[in-house]
């Protein structure tokens, strides 16, 4: 722990980073920290890293299993897992099923409208901002990432979303909608970060109850009980 300690090179609002003896590779640790609305609201929740660490390494595993590149390497622990080192793109790439969130108010449509076909947004990440909606336009001339990298982005991003949405089918849930983020790793886009209940929108397909992050945002309870919800009705076990 003392030496993970010395090699912290950054801590987000979920989960940290810190080197390893290889320059290429990094451990992403979870905490329990959850945050929302732009880190204005910030709790602790017993048993959300490792729920998450967890989680986040079932679903990389079962994309990369549907040849989608991911930064995901191993566990190392119940809150570690070992990624490779990327150099991340400052945009978040939105994909989504069914009206909620933030298009809903930005639009001012009713939520759980299933659209036609996917919608896939790009936000710029910054926090202090609010992460800002934006098109392909604000990425190339504020030069966050380059046309190739923009398509790519897009493809992948909508690849994520038929190998998931018909995983969560399986588990009888719906996948509402999802945030991910890309880096590059030896000039080759591959998917970082994390995909968890923190991150995606989850409701069972029968009743429509939530069972991802909004619980947390709109004070619903059972937030970490939840994400085991969902991860139990796709064949993972968290204890
Ligand atoms: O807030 P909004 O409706 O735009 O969020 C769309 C999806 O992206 C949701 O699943 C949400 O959890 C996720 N998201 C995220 N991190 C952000 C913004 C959105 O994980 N900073």
């Amino acid at each position: 722990m003392d030496l993970i300690e010395k090699n912290l090179i950054s801590s987000g609002k979920a989960k940290s980073l810190y080197t390893t003896e290889d320059p290429d590779e990094y451990i992403m640790h979870f905490r329990d920290d959850t945050s929302a609305f732009d880190g204005k609201k910030i709790e602790s929740l017993q048993g959300k890293g490792e729920t998450n660490n967890l989680f986040n390494a079932f679903v990389m595993e079962k994309l990369e299993r549907a040849s989608i590149n991911t930064h995901f390497l191993k566990t190392l622990s119940n809150v570690d897992s070992l990624v490779k080192k990327l150099d991340m793109l400052p945009v978040e790439c939105v994909i989504r099923n069914i009206t909620a969130g933030s298009i809903c108010k930005r639009l001012g449509l009713n939520e759980g409208e299933t659209l036609e076909t996917p919608l896939f947004e790009f936000f710029y990440k910054d926090d202090a901002l609010g992460d800002p909606l934006i098109n392909d336009h604000h990425i190339l001339i504020f030069n966050w990432a380059n046309q190739d990298q923009i398509e790519e982005m897009k493809r992948i991003t909508f690849e994520v979303n038929e190998v998931l949405k018909e995983l969560f089918l399986t588990g009888d849930m719906l996948l509402v909608d999802f945030k991910i983020e890309f880096g590059m790793h030896n000039n080759q886009l591959i998917l970082g970060d994390e995909f968890t209940p923190d991150g995606c929108r989850v409701w069972d397909v029968e009743t429509r109850e939530k069972l991802d992050k909004d619980r947390f945002r709109q004070d619903l309870g059972d937030v970490v009980e939840s994400y085991a919800i969902i991860a139990k009705r796709l064949g993972l076990e968290i204890s």
